[in-house]
C-alpha cells in the first residue's frame, strides 16, 4: 500500500457531445489536479441531421492529452504515476470505419439526428397496434431515431462505402467509446474492438436482461452481428494506450483503459449514486435524469427508459437505472448563440436572463428533434409562445432557461410516479450547472431542493473511478465507506408552490402545441 501513499493518479476522457476534456485524478483523494478541453465542430449539413467528424474527435482526444500531460510537467507531477486511463462518452452516436485502413466511412451520427424519422415511423406502423414500445421489454427503450440501430440501418442502405465494406467484411461499427479504444489501443494494427454494457444497452441491439447481443434484434434491424464489438463491464483492462513516443503524451503508452461507461452512467457514479433510489440530474447538451433500481431493472409507466447504469467489474452484477432523457438544454443556449445571436457566450446568457428575472408569460418549447421522454415524438418541433410587443432578447433567455427547468420537472415527476417514492432533492452536475440562475429556478420549479458537488466534473469522475478500481489495477477502491466526501452547494426553492404550478400548467399547454401545431 506504499503505492496509496505516493497517490496513485487516474485519468479520463470526456469525450461529450460539445466538447472533449482530458482530466487527471488523485485517487486517493477525488481531487482534480489538471485537465484541458478542446470544443467539438458539430454540422447541420441538412434540416434535422446532426454529425461530427470522427476524426476530428480523435484528435480532440490526442490535444487534451498533450496540453494536459504538458500542464502535469509544469505542475511537477510525473506522467508515470497515471495507473489507468478511463473513457466516458457521448452515448448513441453512431460510427462506422474501415478496419484495414482504419478511416471511417462517414461522418458519425450524433444522437440528436433526425434523419431516420420516415423509418422510425414506418417500423413503428408495422408492429402491433402501432406500438413504440414493442421492443422494450428486451431493449428498455422505445423504437426512437435516439438510438443507433436505425442510424446504423441508414448507413447500410445510403452509404455505398459502408454497404461496400459490411458486404466485404471490413467494416466496425461503434458508438464513440469503441472507436476511441480502437484507434486508442492500435487501430488498423491490433486495436481493441469492444464497448461496455451501458453504451451497448444504448443500441437498440443490445438485450438487458441476458447482457449480450440479442439475435432477434439484429436480424429485426438487418445488421450483421460481426461489425458489432464486443461487449465488456465498465470497469476491466480492455487493452493499453499505444501513442506516438515523440510526444509528450507519449508517457502514456502503455497504460491500461480499465474503464468505459456511458456519460450518463459515469455521472451516476461520480455523483456516488450507488444505492437503489439514488438519482442525479446532468445538464449538458440535452438533460439526463437517472436513478439506479439496484440488480432489478425497472420497466417504466410514465415513459421513461430502462437502462443499464454500470457493471463494475466482470464478475459484478450490472445494475439498472430509469432514465429521462431530455434531448435539448444546453443545445438551446448555443441556439440563442449561433442561430440568433442574442448571445456572445453561453456565460452571456445568465446575466441576460437576470436582467429581468421573469420571461413575462413567454414560453418557449425547443423540440428541436422532436420531443424525448415523456412524450417520444419525433414530430413535435420548438415552439416559443405567449410574446407580446414588450417582450425582448431577455425574456426570451429566460424563457430558454425556465425550459431546461420545466422539462426536468417532467422527467421527475415520471420517475417519482414510476417509483412511488418522491425525491426529496436533486442532485445535479453538467456544464450548464454553472448558471446559478439555472440552478434557483430549477429548485423553484421543482419545489425541492437541488445539490451541486464543488468539483463539477462528476462524468470524467466516474470513469476515472472505474478504471482505478479494474481488476488488475486497484488503485480506487469504490467501496463507500473508502469514497472521499464531497463538499456541494445547495440551492433551496424560494417562490411559493402555487406560482410554481401555475408556470408549470402553462408549459405543459406550450408542451401540447408544440406536438400538434401543424394539424
Ligand atoms: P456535453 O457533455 O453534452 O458536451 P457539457 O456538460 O460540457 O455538455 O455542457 C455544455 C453545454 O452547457 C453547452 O450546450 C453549453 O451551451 C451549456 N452551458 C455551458 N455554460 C453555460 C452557462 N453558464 N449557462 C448556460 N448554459 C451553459
Amino acid at each position: 500500500s506504499h503505492r496509496i501513499m505516493l497517490g496513485p493518479l487516474v485519468a479520463a476522457i470526456d469525450q461529450g457531445t460539445s466538447s472533449t476534456r482530458f482530466l487527471v485524478f488523485n485517487s486517493k483523494t477525488a481531487e482534480l489536479l489538471s485537465h484541458h478541453q478542446v470544443e467539438i465542430k458539430q454540422s447541420f449539413p441538412k434540416e434535422g441531421w446532426v454529425e461530427e467528424d470522427p476524426k476530428e474527435i480523435l484528435q480532440s482526444v490526442y490535444e487534451c492529452m498533450e496540453r494536459t500531460c504538458e500542464k502535469l510537467t509544469q505542475l511537477n507531477i510525473d506522467i508515470s504515476n497515471i495507473k489507468a486511463i478511463g473513457v466516458t462518452n457521448q452515448r448513441e452516436t453512431t460510427l462506422v470505419w474501415d478496419k484495414e485502413t482504419g478511416e471511417p466511412l462517414y461522418n458519425a451520427i450524433v444522437w440528436l439526428d433526425l434523419r431516420t424519422q420516415s423509418t422510425v415511423e414506418r417500423l413503428i406502423n408495422k408492429t402491433p397496434g402501432r406500438n413504440k414500445n414493442h421492443l422494450k421489454h428486451k431493449t428498455g427503450l422505445p423504437i426512437s431515431t435516439y438510438f443507433s440501430a436505425v442510424k446504423l440501418r441508414w448507413l447500410m442502405d445510403n452509404v455505398d462505402e459502408v454497404h461496400k465494406a459490411v458486404v466485404s467484411r471490413r467494416a466496425m461499427f461503434g458508438t464513440v467509446d469503441s472507436w476511441l479504444i480502437w484507434c486508442l489501443t492500435g487501430g488498423k494494427s491490433g486495436g481493441v474492438h469492444c464497448t461496455d454494457v451501458t453504451n451497448a444497452s444504448r443500441t437498440m441491439l443490445f438485450n438487458i436482461h441476458t447482457m449480450d447481443w440479442d439475435p432477434e434484434l439484429c436480424k429485426y434491424f438487418g445488421i450483421p452481428m460481426e461489425i458489432l464489438p464486443r461487449v465488456r463491464s465498465s470497469s476491466e483492462i480492455y487493452g493499453l494506450m499505444k501513442i506516438c513516443s515523440s510526444r509528450k503524451s507519449g508517457a502514456l503508452s502503455g497504460i491500461p483503459i480499465s474503464g468505459c461507461l456511458g456519460d450518463q452512467s459515469a455521472a451516476l457514479v461520480g455523483q456516488m449514486c450507488f444505492q437503489d433510489g439514488q438519482a442525479k440530474n446532468t445538464y449538458g447538451t440535452g438533460c439526463f435524469l437517472l436513478r439506479n433500481t439496484g440488480v432489478k431493472p425497472v420497466m417504466s409507466e410514465h415513459g421513461l427508459l430502462t437502462t443499464v447504469a454500470y457493471k463494475l467489474g466482470r464478475d459484478k452484477p450490472a445494475c439498472y437505472a430509469l432514465e429521462g432523457s431530455v434531448a435539448i438544454a444546453g443545445a438551446v443556449v448555443r441556439w440563442l448563440q449561433d442561430n440568433l445571436g442574442i448571445i456572445g457566450s453561453s456565460e452571456e446568457l445568465e446575466k441576460l436572463a437576470a436582467s429581468v428575472g421573469t420571461s413575462y408569460g413567454c414560453y418557449f418549447v425547443p423540440a428541436f428533434s422532436g420531443l424525448y421522454a415523456p412524450y417520444w415524438e419525433p414530430s413535435a418541433r420548438g415552439i416559443i409562445c405567449g410574446l407580446t410587443q414588450f417582450t425582448n432578447k431577455s425574456h426570451l433567455a429566460f424563457a430558454a432557461l425556465e425550459a431546461v427547468c420545466f422539462q426536468t420537472r417532467e422527467i421527475l415527476d415520471a420517475m417519482n410516479q414510476d417509483s412511488g417514492i418522491p425525491l426529496t432533492q436533486l442532485q445535479v452536475d453538467g456544464g450548464m450547472t454553472s448558471n446559478k440562475l439555472l440552478m434557483q429556478l430549477q429548485a423553484d420549479i421543482l419545489c425541492i431542493p437541488v445539490v451541486k458537488p464543488s468539483m463539477p466534473e462528476t462524468t470524467a469522475l466516474g470513469a476515472a473511478m472505474a478504471a482505478g478500481a479494474a481488476e488488475g489495477v486497484s488503485v480506487w477502491s469504490l467501496n463507500p465507506e473508502d469514497l472521499s466526501e464531497v463538499t456541494s452547494e445547495k440551492f433551496e426553492p424560494q417562490i411559493n408552490p402555487e406560482e410554481s404550478e401555475f408556470r408549470y400548467a402553462r408549459w405543459k399547454k406550450a408542451v401540447e402545441k408544440s406536438m400538434n401545431w401543424e394539424t
